[in-house]
C-alpha cells in the first residue's frame, strides 16, 4: 500500500488530495461522530448535529478527552431539538470537567437558534454557519465541509503543522497562520472535500505527528519539502510564548451538618462563568481571605494547583461545618444525595477531592 501511494506522488494539489484520501481511505480514525469513508462512499451522509456537537467539543480538547462527553450528550440529548429544551444547569452539569464553559453557554444559545430559527436543520453554508452562536471561522468551515462535503478549507492544529512541513514554511506561528491558511486552500479539492478536510487532520494527528513524524510511512513523503530538506523536526517554529503568570486565591468548602454542600452557581460571564462551583475569594496576586459568611474555618494543609489557559492558580482550600445556611440569593445548599462532585469544573473539584483525602 506505501509503494502503491508513494507511485502516486506529490506534484501538485490534485495528487496531493488523491494521495491523503487514498491514505485516509485505509487509515481513517474511528469516532463516534464520523461516518466512515467505506459509509460516506456508500451514501451515508453525517449527521450535522453530530459533527456540530463535537466539533465544539473538540476546540482546545483532544479526541480522546472528548469522546465520552460526546457519548453522554447524545444519549441524553440525541438531537439539536432535544438540546434546545434541556435545562441549562443540566447542560453545565454534563460539561463539567471538559473545560472552556463559554463553549457550553453558547452550545445552548446555538441549539436554541437552530431549533427555533431554522426549524432544528442546521444551515449549510459557511456563512450561515458563521451567524451560529459559538462557531467561529474554523467550526463554519469544519460543519460546512464534514457534514455538508462542502469545499472549505479546515484548518486546525494539526493541518497547520502538516502544511508548514510540506512546503518547508520557516516562518513562526501565529504571523504565518494565514499563508499556512492559503497553502491549505491550494490543495483542498472539490471531490470529496469532507473526508479530504479528516485526511488532513488524521495524517498531522497519527503521523505527521509533533515530535515523530513518521516520514517513512506518510502517503506525502515524496513531494514533502521538509522531509527533503531534514527540517521536519523543526516545523512549524512558534515564537516563544511570555511565561504565564500565578494567582492565588482562597476556596470555601461549607457542608451542612446533614452532609449537603454550599454552592454558588458563577456569573454568566467570565471564568467557569455558569458553572456551579464552591465559593471563592478573588484570584489574584495578593488576595485577600473574605469567607462568603461566618463559621469555623479550618484550613486544608494542602493547596489546589491548577493552570488555566493564561494562569496557574494556587488556592488555599478552607473547610466548615454549619449548622445552619444563611439566607442568601447566591448560594444553594445541595442535598448530600443530590451532590455530585463530577458536575464541579475541574478545578472545583480538585478542591473537593483535596478535601475528601484530608
Ligand atoms: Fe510530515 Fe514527514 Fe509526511 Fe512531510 S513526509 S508531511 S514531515 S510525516
Amino acid at each position: 500500500m506505501v509503494k502503491q501511494l508513494r507511485e502516486v506522488g506529490v506534484k501538485a494539489g490534485k495528487d496531493t488530495s488523491v494521495a491523503l484520501l487514498a491514505w485516509y481511505d485505509a487509515n481513517a480514525r474511528v469516532m463516534p461522530w464520523r461516518v466512515s469513508p467505506q459509509d460516506r462512499a456508500a451514501g451515508v451522509r453525517p449527521d450535522p448535529y453530530r459533527i456540530w456537537l463535537s466539533e465544539v467539543m473538540l476546540q482546545q480538547t483532544t479526541v480522546a478527552a472528548v469522546t465520552g462527553y460526546f457519548q453522554r450528550f447524545v444519549s441524553r440529548w440525541p438531537t439539536v431539538m432535544v438540546l434546545a429544551d434541556a435545562d441549562d444547569g443540566d447542560v453545565m452539569g454534563e460539561w463539567a470537567g471538559l473545560g472552556y464553559y463559554a463553549r457550553a453557554r453558547n452550545l445552548l444559545k446555538c441549539a436554541r437558534v437552530v431549533s427555533g430559527a431554522y426549524d432544528g436543520q442546521f444551515p449549510d453554508t459557511y456563512g450561515q454557519l458563521l451567524g451560529l452562536p459559538g462557531i467561529g471561522p474554523y467550526t463554519a468551515a469544519a460543519i460546512a465541509a464534514i457534514a455538508f462535503d462542502h469545499p472549505e478549507t479546515v484548518v486546525d492544529g494539526n493541518v497547520e503543522r502538516v502544511m508548514a512541513r510540506l512546503f518547508n514554511i520557516s516562518e513562526p506561528l501565529p504571523a504565518v497562520k494565514p499563508a499556512l491558511k492559503t497553502k491549505a486552500a491550494s490543495l483542498t479539492p472539490k471531490t470529496r472535500p469532507g473526508d479530504y478536510a479528516q485526511a488532513v487532520m488524521d495524517l498531522g494527528a497519527t503521523v505527521c505527528t509533533v515530535h515523530k513524524p513518521a516520514c517513512g510511512r506518510c502517503p506525502l513523503g515524496d513531494g514533502c519539502a521538509a522531509r527533503c530538506a531534514g527540517t521536519a523536526m523543526d516545523l512549524p517554529r512558534r515564537v516563544a510564548k511570555k511565561p504565564k503568570p500565578t494567582r492565588h486565591g482562597f476556596v470555601y468548602l461549607a457542608q451542612g451538618t446533614a452532609g449537603g454542600w454550599v454552592l454558588e452557581r458563577r456569573p454568566d460571564k467570565g471564568l467557569l462563568g455558569g458553572m456551579l462551583g464552591w465559593p471563592t475569594s478573588e484570584w489574584n496576586e495578593s488576595p485577600r481571605d473574605t469567607p462568603p459568611f461566618p463559621a469555623d474555618w479550618v484550613t486544608l494543609p494542602e493547596q489546589v494547583r491548577h493552570t488555566f489557559t493564561h494562569f496557574h492558580l494556587f488556592l488555599t482550600v478552607r473547610f466548615a461545618v454549619l449548622s445552619k445556611i444563611p439566607p442568601s440569593a447566591t448560594f444553594t445548599l445541595t442535598r448530600k444525595h443530590q451532590f455530585r462532585p463530577s458536575d464541579l469544573p475541574t478545578v472545583m473539584r480538585k478542591a473537593y477531592d483535596l478535601w475528601h483525602a484530608s
